[in-house]
């Protein structure tokens, strides 16, 4: 039942409020002639299959109850508010695990993720070799407006877009500046695009805006009801620990207040959808400065539970510096006509939702954006944007300084 429901769809229903979701199917429902590829996805933790210890979540607990035991008396009063937070979360995180732990034909699924949907020779391993474009130093330069970025529509978009056949293949090209402009594919099928002689594929009805932060101001609506009713952001915050590895540029809080979320938002409102670390001073800040000052009203949280390939929690659920989970706060922004009766009635959020999935690359995170929309204010279909985003989706605009990071073509398989 479960695996059906996640082969069709990509989610799965653990309990009322737990998902297993695959976000390779996710993210496939934005493509017709590519896939993404599980292999080029599914990146880490698929290293344990043969590990003869089994999934124990009640093991893992005891282990990190002894841990967190060990150390609660050396926490300062910030890391003790953070451990209470913990505390709360833990039972619905637990209690998601547990679910999928028992739904065994679904963990035989989750165990060939990575093999899934490809035929031999499809299944490819991503070149060590063969470098990928470095955005931030293209962008950079002073040469950076000069730079261009090919779209090559397929003929048959058209034919097919006006109900007709596809005739003979011929590939119409639009070239436009790849950097701080609205590069969009408006039609109805995914395409391919170059840059400097690497090759991207851009989903179906989507855009990105590849530009710094300074030039958001660029993507605010000209129109009055031009504006988005949901935004996820997942910014890049500063990690506190030196030894992380840096992939991408961090920036200090008080850059996040200038965000313009509100003039963002459409005249019915937004759902504002916001990715946070697990340190108490961030969360502080994303309460106290940065909603108020974005004008967004806190509603709930999401919890994404991060598993291996078997089952298990990529770590301890108790370890103070490495929670297995990230949240996601979800927050309303009042749009101009929010309180003239123009907008639809809502579903209420419910709160401590867990979804479970295998993290891809670095800070991926999974693509939950299409099972927020029950909660969107506004008229259907939702107009969406996602801030900092490294990928792109169909129906939705990505900004942020590399958008095409996974869009390289070295992450997907041709149908
Ligand atoms: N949500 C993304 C994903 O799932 O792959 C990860 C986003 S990552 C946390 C933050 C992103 O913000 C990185 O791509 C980083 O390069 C980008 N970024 C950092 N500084 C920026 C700036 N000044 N302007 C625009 N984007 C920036």
């Amino acid at each position: 039942m479960e695996e059906n429901q996640l082969m069709e769809s990509g989610v799965s229903e653990l309990n009322s409020n737990a998902f297993f979701i695959d976000p390779v199917r996710i993210l496939n429902h934005s493509y017709t002639r590519f896939r993404v590829s599980p292999s080029t996805y599914y990146s880490r933790f698929f290293d344990s299959l043969n590990s003869a210890q089994s999934p124990k979540a009640s093991e893992d607990s005891r282990k990190g109850k002894r841990k967190r035991k060990k150390k609660i008396q050396s926490l300062n009063e910030r890391e003790q508010i953070a451990d209470r937070r913990h505390q709360e979360v833990k039972p619905f995180l637990l209690k998601a695990h547990e679910a999928l732990l028992e739904a065994t034909d679904l963990l035989k699924v989750l165990r060939n993720l990575r093999n899934d949907v490809c035929s031999v020779g499809e299944c490819k391993e991503l070149s060590q070799e063969s470098s990928e474009l470095s955005f931030m130093e293209l962008g950079g330069v002073w040469q950076a407006p000069l730079c261009e970025i090919v779209l090559n529509y397929q003929q048959d978009d058209k034919t097919l877009q006006n109900g007709g056949f596809p005739l003979a293949q011929s590939i119409e090209q639009k070239v436009t500046p790849a950097f701080n402009n609205l590069v969009a594919n408006e039609g109805s099928y995914d395409i391919e695009a170059e840059l400097f002689n690497h090759k991207y594929i851009i989903p179906k009805r989507s855009c990105f805006y590849m530009s710094d932060m300074q030039q958001i101001d660029s993507l605010i609506p000209a129109g009055s009801d031009c504006g988005f009713n949901l935004i996820v952001i997942d910014p890049p915050w500063e990690n506190g620990s030196a030894r992380q590895k840096v992939r991408y540029p961090t920036l200090p809080n008080r850059y996040f207040l200038s965000l313009p979320v509100k003039q963002l938002c459409h005249t019915s409102g937004a759902l504002v959808a916001l990715w946070v670390t697990n340190r108490e001073k961030l969360r502080d800040f994303v309460e106290n400065d940065l909603f108020p000052k974005w004008g967004v009203t806190y509603a709930a949280s999401f919890y994404w539970l991060k598993v291996k390939a078997n089952g298990m929690l990529t770590g301890e659920l108790d370890l103070f510096h490495h929670r297995p989970y990230e949240c996601l706060l979800l927050g309303y922004c009042d749009g101009k006509d929010t309180h003239s009766g123009n907008s639809t009635r809502l579903n209420p959020i419910p709160d401590n939702r867990v979804f479970i999935s295998v993290p891809g690359d670095y800070s991926r995170k999974p693509p939950i954006g299409e099972l927020l929309l029950d909660y969107v204010p506004g008229s259907m279909p939702a107009r969406c944007v996602e801030l900092f985003a490294r990928e792109m989706i169909a129906g939705w605009t990505s900004w942020g300084n590399e958008p095409l990071h996974f869009q390289d073509s070295r992450y997907f398989v041709s149908k």
